[in-house]
């Protein structure tokens, strides 16, 4: 978002304002301008910022989910690499551990060990039910602790410390352990108290997120298939509520994401004779490889003002000073200056297109030698209206010469489907955020990182991606980063909207 305008940006901005429409229709200015006031008032009246509910949990109760959390943080279910086994004691110790802490929900769930160390487990339905299933997917993984990083944990990461202020400190608090153990406190809440679902409930734990999702995730996905099993839709880690990540939107916005970008990596590569560099060519193996790569950076892909990000901006435009939601509310006639404006963030930028990084580059080996070898390594991040083809048939195209070499590094990995903001899925979701948290913006969006949840892409009408927990800039240094933590407040609402999120979906 652009809206941390300087002054003198507003200024510009105004200025530019103004002549657009001029540029546009030439005539009838007053009308115009009137109109456009109008439509700002009529579309998007101004209102303050929204804030979060308070929370409303029992401390004593709380307390206990924490520490059954912390139990779990202990088991040091690390994913190193792909070449690297996960280490067998700490896996099945953390399945038997959620079999001997939630001893309710293991009484009305059906529960199968997938690759070894993945959990699928279904609350089959109390009665025929004619609604699809439903699933949602945590992950049991965590990222490794790197050694040099330790000092700055206050408490060791996998010891599992609940601090004097209500804080667990520990490696997977965030991603993805305290979803998981939040929707195992859920089930057994709603096991212990009766409760039978009218659909069939899937909860699907894969134990190698971190490394792709090969071995758990889409082998669960398989096995649904194979079954006949088509879920009405499925809710996995991803987005959450953002709150003072968005420059000039001070409400906290929950953001549901309908999708995943995809990436690939590409190599420029040129070789060359060689010889004494005192009578070169008129290019090097060096300079075409690393021109090949400075023109995908200069062909940036458009920037596109989607329905979605639109979407977005309407969710949060009433909290905004009048020029910009007179923007917002004429995007007929400002939607070009707006995505030139909103891609000055490259954050926001990143969810306009398909975004080029030219990343690295090898060549020569002494200063008088001319390079027989040039190499330059380009990585796309995919919009899901891109594909991996596309990419790499634009990037021939933009190089245009023979001396240049396009590869593929790897197979790449497609964008995943986006799901609709009108589905089922989405407006369970949407229910369950306002029971939880209160009137607060809801807009789509989608992820710029990975997710197990692209590999049910084909066994779910609708895939979203939302974690119950609020995020500000603080959050996302700790996600894959130092000092992981979770206060148990959090965790608390966390479980609150799981249950609010089954009972609503499955009554
Ligand atoms: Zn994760």
């Amino acid at each position: 978002m652009s809206n941390d305008q300087s002054e003198a940006e507003e200024l510009r901005a105004s200025t530019s304002l103004v002549f657009v429409p001029l540029k546009i229709l030439g005539l009838g200015l007053v009308a115009l301008a009137i109109f456009m006031v109008a439509n700002t008032q009529a579309k998007l009246p101004a209102d303050d910022a929204k804030h979060l509910n308070p929370a409303e949990y029992d401390v004593a109760g709380a307390m206990q989910m924490a520490e059954r959390l912390a139990g779990a943080v202990r088991f040091e279910t690390v994913s190193y690499n792909l070449d690297r086994a996960p280490d067998d004691t700490a896996f099945k110790g953390f399945q038997d551990y959620l079999v001997d802490t939630y001893p309710a929900a293991h009484t009305v769930l059906e529960r199968e060990v997938v690759s070894d160390y993945s959990l699928m487990y279904r609350w089959p339905a109390a009665h025929d039910a004619d609604k699809k299933p439903i699933a949602l997917t945590a992950h049991m993984d965590v990222v490794p602790v790197p050694e040099t990083g330790l000092k700055d944990w206050p408490q060791p990461p996998f010891a599992g410390v609940i601090d004097d202020d209500g804080v667990l400190w520990g490696r997977g608090t965030l991603d993805d352990k305290g979803i998981l153990i939040s929707i195992m406190e859920a089930v057994e809440r709603l096991a212990e108290s009766g409760f039978q679902p009218d659909r069939d409930i899937y909860l699907m734990f894969g134990h190698d997120e971190e490394l792709g999702g090969d071995r758990g995730a889409a082998v669960m996905a398989k096995m649904l298939a194979d079954r006949g099993v088509q879920l009405a839709w499925l809710m996995d880690e991803g987005s959450a509520i953002a709150a003072g990540v968005i420059p000039g939107v001070e409400s906290p916005v929950a953001l549901i994401s309908l999708g995943e970008k995809g990436s690939v990596t590409l190599k420029f590569s040129a070789t060359d004779d060689g010889g004494h560099s005192s009578a070169p060519k008129p290019y090097t193996a060096a300079s075409l490889a690393a021109k090949a790569g400075s023109a995908q950076m200069e062909h940036q892909f458009p920037l596109v003002l989607d329905e979605h990000l639109e979407a977005f901006l309407m969710a949060v435009a009433p909290e905004q000073p009048f020029l910009n939601r007179f923007m917002i509310a004429n995007l007929w006639a400002t939607r070009g200056l707006m995505a030139e404006e909103l891609a000055k963030s490259p954050t926001v930028a990143a969810f306009m297109h398909t975004t080029t990084a030219f990343t690295m580059m090898k060549s020569g080996v002494k200063t008088n030698i001319l390079p027989q070898y040039g190499e330059a390594v380009v990585n796309y991040r995919i919009h899901p209206r891109d594909t991996v083809a596309g990419v790499f048939a634009r990037a021939q195209e933009i190089t245009a010469n023979d001396r240049v070499t396009v590869e593929k590094m790897g197979e790449g990995r497609e964008a995943s489907s986006l799901s609709d903001p009108e589905g089922e899925g989405y407006h369970a979701i949407t229910a369950a955020i306002k029971a939880e948290f209160g009137d607060i913006p809801i807009a789509p969006t989608f992820t710029v990182q990975g997710t197990d949840a692209r590999h049910y892409d084909g066994v779910a009408d609708g895939v979203y991606r939302f974690m119950p927990l609020v995020v500000g800039p603080d959050t996302l240094k700790q996600i894959h980063g130092t000092a992981e933590h979770i206060t148990i407040e959090a965790l608390a609402r966390q479980v609150s909207f799981f249950e609010v999120l089954i009972r609503r979906a499955a009554k």
